[in-house]
């Protein structure tokens, strides 16, 4: 057991609070205050804090299982490990490589992403590899690079939010999924700034607001364009800045000037004269921001409906200018690194594309392939569920839980079912693992060491704390494992900084650079913002590390810079060169100079609104709009293993209006049906003033009858795939008891 307190980062979300591990003398680690951290200073939420108990679970798994005589028992590694290789491989023979697809997480590190989509591509050989990051943030990726030429969630750090004039917040309630960001919005409140918060819901985050919008759902885009209107109407552009710093604008103004705020507010529900304070506040200081998460990305408009709040911040010269701009709040402890590295479909590591010929001469390269041999571009996640059992018969699934956290998850039950195979490495037999035939028991976030990105764009090392339980392999061991039974010998490591200087050397010269990056800088200047390319010669602060040197002795990372070709290819992303014999500092902010355009100018995205993809009427009259409560994460596979968590937030529930509980006959706490075109859940009432009276609300954090997820609707944005969680037709009906 490790003895000294180790400084380290949370398990959970993108905030990627601080923390410090200390052991116990029971052989554990308790979690203990890390103010050195600017981003938390100290403060967790209970999640955080209770974190450790995962670890030492009753249920935590420490044998691998394997399927047979249609029961999960308990096998060696190598039998399990040889049955994977074996499936995979009788599989890929008959069906070809396609037929093998691979699922990932938002909570890998950098070093598993990274490895899992290389593993995919160079010894499965399959084009079909996404991963859940894809239901978080896609529509704000679209959204960030159609305008910026560039997706990072935050282009400023969190600490310039107390000091801008106006934040509009759409779609986050932050006060429940990142309790200790919301610090930055009161100071900004403190500091003479207003808050501007957006939410069919009176969240705990809309209650700390100066102006609380409450759109019907899946009309926030139409919200974004009448404030644009009014920005028109009231002669509130910034000419200059729209003539020096961006293109696109006339068609963008055309669009918006369609979209009267008399008709807006027919469509959202917000009155003309809230439109009209709205835009006051956010256009009298000289600088504000727009921040957005799941509520407007979410639809399947999601990257139309991010264009229109991006367009509203270009006409009044709010982007690429201190302590304004356009940022998304990713949700997921690594979704902004998860989708930089290659898990993604069409992605490659660095933010580079799968279909670019010189990013994947780069990348074949770096692994030492033929860039022929590299697959294209597969399906997204939703896409890729929904085949499985057809084209894909077998699935590696890794750091997921989509029997609850997928949409239309009954359905996407089914698919997994019919696979002819289903690998699983999780912590404990979540509901997605108990349909595998084969089950990984794998090492949690402190038993490991790995690289985190924050929702800042914000390089972090987690370091591991305390030594795994017997029986238990890193994922990077799995795939290490795997490979060699597929006959890739070379190029999986299992050490998380090897795998990490070769990230730095395949992300060289993309958009999400890496390369100047190394673990001590890391843990020496509490972390690093992307990009951050390496200099043409080492120098002394960012000389490598012992396993920065390759088996010829040159460095691995810092010596492919000055003549590698796809850094001259890979366009105008780059912030700079960086000179001979110093250190890139790292961006906090980005777009300051230049956007990551062609001309380095900011596009406008012409966009209209159009109507959810499933409306109320008659059989389905009331909306449904889901999300998470304070005390659960994501899918609950970790946090409902924690009793504190559990006592807290101990199963879903529907949230309603008085007026619509009243036209049920339903008592706070009676069970309430609530039904969509994809199924039926089961779960108590909860009754607020807090929500608009056409819309229910219930969190997706439970499987079983309460699973909020059978409802969802799985109609995917064109450009994201992203699908619509955030808004579907439901009738909700009263149940016997
Ligand atoms: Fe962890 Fe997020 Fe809670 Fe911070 S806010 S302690 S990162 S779950």
């Amino acid at each position: 057991m490790e003895t000294t307190s180790t400084p380290t980062h949370c398990p959970y979300c993108a905030l990627q609070c601080g923390m410090n591990l200390s052991p116990t003398p029971e052989g554990g680690v308790e979690v203990t205050e890390r103010v050195d951290f600017p981003v938390n200073r100290g403060a967790l939420c209970g999640k955080g804090r209770t974190a450790p108990a995962v670890l030492s679970s009753g249920v935590r798994l420490t044998s691998p299982l394997v399927r047979s005589g249609g029961t999960l028992v308990p096998a060696t590694w190598d039998e399990a490990l040889d049955r994977i290789a074996g499936e995979l491989g009788a599989i890929r023979a008959v069906h070809g490589p396609d037929a093998l697809g691979v699922f990932g997480g938002g909570g890998l590190t950098n070093e598993k992403a990274y490895t899992l989509g290389k593993f995919a591509r160079v010894v499965l050989g399959t084009s079909q590899i996404d991963y859940n990051g894809r239901f978080c943030m896609s529509s704000a990726a679209a959204g960030g690079i159609k305008a910026f030429g560039l997706d990072r969630g935050l282009p400023f750090p969190l600490e310039d939010i107390p000091k801008t004039g106006c934040v509009i917040l759409v779609g986050s309630n932050l006060a429940e999924t990142m309790p200790p960001a919301l610090r930055f919005f009161t100071e900004l409140r403190e500091n003479g700034g207003t808050l501007i918060v957006v939410d069919p819901r009176r969240t705990r985050t809309a209650e700390q607001a100066d102006l609380h919008l409450m759109p019907r759902p899946g009309t926030d885009l139409a919200l974004a364009l009448g404030l644009l209107h009014l920005v028109v109407a009231e002669g509130r552009v910034d000419e200059e800045y729209v003539r020096e710093r961006t293109s696109g604008w006339e068609e963008a103004r055309a669009a918006a000037m369609a979209h009267w705020p008399e008709h807006v507010e027919r469509i959202t529900g917000v009155s003309v004269p809230q439109l009209r304070e709205a835009v006051r506040m956010f256009c009298e200081p000289e600088a504000a921001m727009v921040l957005t998460a799941r509520g407007p990305e979410q639809q399947s408009k999601g990257t139309d409906t991010v264009g229109a709040w991006i367009n509203l911040c270009l006409a009044t010269g709010r982007a690429g200018r201190p302590l304004s701009g356009y940022g998304c709040l990713t949700g997921q402890g690594n979704g902004q690194g998860g989708r930089e590295h290659g898990q993604k479909a069409d992605q490659l590591p660095g933010y580079r594309k799968l279909d670019d010929p010189a990013a994947r001469r780069h990348v074949a390269e770096v692994w030492g392939v033929d860039p022929d041999s590299l697959p294209g571009p597969g399906r997204s996640a939703y896409e890729l569920l929904d085949a499985l059992g057809t084209d894909i018969r077998s699935l590696l699934l890794m750091a997921s839980n989509p029997v609850v956290s997928a949409p239309r998850a009954a359905h996407i039950e089914e698919r997994l079912k019919s696979l002819d195979f289903l690998a699983v490495c999780d912590v404990v037999l979540s509901e997605t693992a108990a349909l595998a035939d084969v089950v990984l028991p794998v090492t949690q976030w402190a038993e490991e060491t790995g690289t985190m990105t924050s929702l800042e764009g914000r390089v972090l090392l987690r370091q591991r704390a305390i030594t795994p339980p017997e029986g238990v392999r890193s994922d990077l061991e799995v795939m290490h494992e795997l490979a060699a039974r597929l006959g890739v010998e070379k190029g999986f490591p299992t050490d998380p900084e090897e795998v990490f200087e070769e990230l730095r050397r395949a992300s060289a010269g993309g958009p999400a650079d890496y390369s100047g990056i190394t673990y001590r800088r890391l843990v020496e200047e509490n972390g690093v913002f992307w990009p951050c390319p390496a200099p043409a010669t080492p120098t002394t602060p960012t000389a490598p590390t012992a396993s920065a040197v390759d088996d010829d002795g040159e460095d691995a990372g810092l010596d492919v810079f000055p003549e590698d070709p796809a850094r001259d290819e890979a366009g105008p992303a780059q912030p700079g060169a960086v000179l001979p014999g110093t250190v890139h500092p790292g961006t906090p902010r980005l777009f300051l100079d230049r956007f990551a355009t062609d001309d380095g100018r900011a596009r406008f995205v012409p966009v209209s609104h159009r109507p959810a993809a499933e409306e109320p009427d008659e059989e389905y009259p009331v909306f449904l709009t889901t999300g998470r409560v304070v005390a659960q994460y994501q899918s609950g596979a970790q946090t409902r293993r924690v009793d504190e968590l559990n006592a807290a937030a101990p199963g879903p529930f529907v949230e309603l209006h008085p007026r619509l509980a009243a036209r049920l006959g339903a008592a706070e706490g009676d069970p309430l049906a609530v039904v969509s075109r994809r199924g039926r859940a089961v779960a108590p009432a909860r009754i607020t003033t807090g929500i608009r009276p056409d819309t229910v609300f219930m969190p997706f954090h439970w499987p079983g009858e309460g699973r909020a997820n059978t409802l969802t609707n799985p109609a995917l944005d064109p450009t994201s795939r992203m699908p619509e969680f955030k808004v579907c037709a439901v009738r909700v009906e009263a149940v016997e008891r």
